[in-house]
């Protein structure tokens, strides 16, 4: 059956544009009769209680999803195989490089834009042999773009480069796990922010490596602070708690948030549910929510 998801990283708490995006995620997914799955996304700056704050924030709006939640840390095993997969294939490499030194040979003049130039593609088993770091394995891409169709920004063809896969800690990158995991969950359906819409274009090629279908995309508008950069929690009363310091629950946070979305208006009171029913896509705002405190 048909899914989509929420797939927060357990940094910190939701802000207001994080919550605004999980909206937006189960709007669409339950207003197209889809699941909506809960995934955390552990495999990196994991920061103590977050994830129980984060979901109970997501609760407190109205958001509710099926099944348990999901932990790409007790997934590693699915991410195993697909990188065993791929190096069956001979579509993978050890990368040596540092981070300073791909900085350097990505700013070189025949290096098209932040790629990785593909420094540790083609090393010798003596030279692999000398060096003293331990590697991360790099998709060994045989294509340099990818086209994806997105809901909001049409096609949207965008790079790939030999990205990693396995980091030099030994965990998934980003990439292959969202990639693995949307795939082995049946997710057909990613909605996100748009920050990351220039990382689909790799995922949709690393999912057709993977024989797994190609998800359907809505990269999102982000909310922004009154500078126009992407907003933080720096920006002031931006998390659930704040705004109840300042005596608005969760109710008034979700008028707020529909509000922005142009889905009601200025004096409306609605809950989740109520937004189902009239949900369209295709009327949602095009522009980053600037919000100011
Ligand atoms: N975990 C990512 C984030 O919080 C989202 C990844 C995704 O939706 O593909 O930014």
């Amino acid at each position: 059956m048909s899914a989509g998801r929420f797939a927060p990283s357990p940094s910190g708490d939701l802000h207001l544009g994080n919550l605004r995006t999980a909206l937006l995620a189960w709007l669409f997914a339950r207003s197209s009769g889809r699941r909506f799955l809960m995934r955390v996304e552990d495999l990196d700056r994991v920061r103590e209680g977050a994830e129980a704050r984060q979901l109970a924030d997501l609760q407190a709006i109205g958001l509710d999803w099926d099944g348990p939640v999901t932990r790409q840390s007790q997934r590693t095993a699915l991410y195993d195989d697909a990188i065993a997969r791929l190096t069956a294939a001979g579509m993978t490499y050890e990368c040596f490089c540092t981070r300073r030194e791909i900085l350097e040979a990505a700013s070189a003049p025949h290096a098209p834009d932040g790629a990785y130039p593909g420094t540790c593609r083609n090393l010798s088993a003596e030279e692999k042999a000398s060096k003293t770091r331990p590697p991360a394995l790099r998709l060994r891409a045989d294509v340099t773009d990818f086209s994806v169709d997105d809901v909001l920004h049409g096609r949207f063809h965008g790079q790939v480069d030999d990205f990693v896969l396995r980091r030099v800690d030994g965990v998934a990158a980003y990439n292959l796990a969202v990639v693995v995991d949307d795939g082995e969950q049946g997710i057909d359906q990613v909605i996100r922010g748009d920050d990351l819409l220039t990382s689909a274009p790799r995922q949709a090629y690393l999912a057709s490596l993977l024989e797994l279908p190609t998800p359907t995309y809505a990269h999102v508008p982000l909310a922004l602070n009154a500078q126009g950069k992407r907003l933080a929690k720096r920006d002031g009363a931006v998390t659930l708690e704040d705004q109840a310091a300042m005596g608005l629950g969760p109710h008034d946070v979700l008028d707020l948030l529909a509000r922005s979305l142009e889905l009601v208006g200025p004096n409306d009171h609605v809950t989740a549910k109520d937004l189902l029913s009239n949900f369209d896509p295709a009327r949602l705002p095009t522009t980053p929510w600037i919000f100011e405190t």
